[in-house]
């Protein structure tokens, strides 16, 4: 008698000690069936189909994880909201000579999957508005140094506020030193901060990522140290008030304070290093750290007549002039070395101003980038500007007879589209 052979999945599962809860993997997935809640991402095994789209976004590389199980003891998303830690593999509940036949070719199929990001990239490309590959002259990062099981320890060096007292946005420049301990940062990359302490359910919090705000020589040139633009959370999307416990750690840290730092992470968000490519970089608020970080790298270089040429144009929203981080630094840069736009939305007695608007007035400026192949596009900030910037795009694209459709496709594929929202 020959009985029904059980059925062996590979399980997809997300490792909560090296996720940093930047909810990439659940915008992307095309079946929902990632979820979260305060504590973890986790997996439904009744609904992933191994479509690897949510592998490449990804920027820790914990999504990347597969356990072989029995379907029926597959692990429910109950219970993997309860982890700290991925189970280890487990021996399989079943005679191996009778599992296997039905066994292998699945598990091998997902395997595979795992070991082959391009063909992973292009399952995923479709299903966000970005390029998942660097731009090709990019230098190659380093990235997951340091995880949850070996964080680095960094002193602060600095802590300045760089938007206007007596404004709503609390936001600091915050610099970081490694001292001699390795920690190779390009533009473009994050990294995840440990805050101290305990949840509600008295487990340690979670990493909350940043993004580097310093060239890849160091905030201070030849200096081992990064910065981070950091706002103080008071409220939640909604408005209502909330205390966020990363943010307000970070803004208030003293000089020599240290401070619990896993990554690098990001291997496409990065700058193109060849002569002559053009940087079009629009942001919102704390999102030009990434912006800062490029801008500066190429502002080192052109001082020391090494500079790519290129053009520069930044586009950028804040609430007001006082709210805009950085907003002096960034009107002292030369006319000829960078073109800036601000958008400002809470101006008293104006009207409510976008990026995405500034970019419509700067049509022709926009046109011109993107009809030449060497500009690349970096979009950082609220993750609701997306949809209003592709939108400009597309409009401007439009006005000017270029083939979006086209145009966005080719840009992904080359890596010269990319986005980090959140
Ligand atoms: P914010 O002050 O809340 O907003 C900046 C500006 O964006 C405001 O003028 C705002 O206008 C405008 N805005 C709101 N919705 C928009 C939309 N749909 N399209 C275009 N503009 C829009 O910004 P923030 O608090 O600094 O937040 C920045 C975001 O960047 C956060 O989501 C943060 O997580 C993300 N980020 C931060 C880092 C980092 O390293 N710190 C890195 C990457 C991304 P109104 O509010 O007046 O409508």
């Amino acid at each position: 008698m020959n009985a029904p052979l059980p059925e062996v999945i590979k399980q997809h599962l997300i490792d909560p000690e090296i996720c940093i809860r930047c909810n990439t993997c659940e915008e992307t997935c095309p079946v929902d069936a990632i979820t979260h809640d305060s504590r973890n991402y986790v997996v439904d095994a009744d609904k992933c189909n191994l479509c690897m789209a949510c592998v490449p976004p990804c920027p820790t590389g914990s999504i990347d994880n597969w356990r072989t199980m029995l379907r029926v003891e597959a692990y429910s998303t109950e219970a993997q909201l309860t982890w700290d830690e991925l189970p280890s593999e487990k021996a399989l509940g079943v005679a191996v000579g009778d599992a296997t036949a039905e066994a292998v070719p699945l598990a091998a199929e997902a395997a595979s999957a795992a070991e082959a990001p391009q063909a992973a990239a292009s399952a995923g490309a479709d299903l966000v508005p970005g390029s998942q590959m660097p731009p090709w002259s990019a230098a190659h990062p380093y990235v997951n140094l340091y995880g949850h099981r070996n964080p680095v320890t960094a002193t602060v060096a600095g802590n300045y506020r760089v938007t206007e007292l007596g404004t709503d946005s609390d936001t600091h420049h915050l610099v970081l030193d490694f001292g001699v301990t390795p920690f190779p940062v390009l533009e473009g990359q994050s990294l995840g901060i440990l805050p101290p302490g305990t949840d509600a359910h008295g487990r340690a919090h979670h990493a909350r990522q940043y993004s580097i705000a310093n060239p890849r020589d160091g905030e201070r040139p030849g200096y081992n140290n990064v910065s981070l633009t950091v706002k103080r959370v008071l409220v939640d999307h909604e408005g209502r008030p909330v205390r966020g416990v990363a943010s307000n750690y970070l803004c208030d840290l003293k000089k020599g304070d240290t401070v619990q730092v896993i990554g690098p992470f990001g291997s496409s968000f990065l700058m193109p290093n060849h002569a002559g490519s053009n940087l079009l970089m629009i942001c919102t608020g704390t999102g030009s750290a990434p912006m800062r970080a490029m801008t500066e790298r190429r502002r080192r270089r052109r001082a020391a007549g090494e500079g790519e040429g290129g053009r520069l144009m930044l586009f950028f929203g804040a609430r007001t002039q006082q709210e805009l981080p950085y907003f002096g630094p960034l009107t002292k840069l030369p006319d000829d070395f960078i073109d800036i736009e601000f958008a400002f939305s809470r101006v008293p007695g104006q009207p409510r101003r976008y990026v995405q608007d500034a970019m419509r007035e700067r049509a022709g400026d926009v046109a011109s980038l993107l009809q030449d192949e060497a500009t690349h596009v970096y979009v950082c900030g609220l993750k609701g500007m997306e949809t209003g910037v592709l939108e400009a795009l597309r409009d401007v694209a439009a006005t000017h007879g270029i083939d979006w459709a086209g145009l966005h496709a080719r840009m992904k594929a080359e890596g010269r589209l990319h986005f980090e929202t959140y």
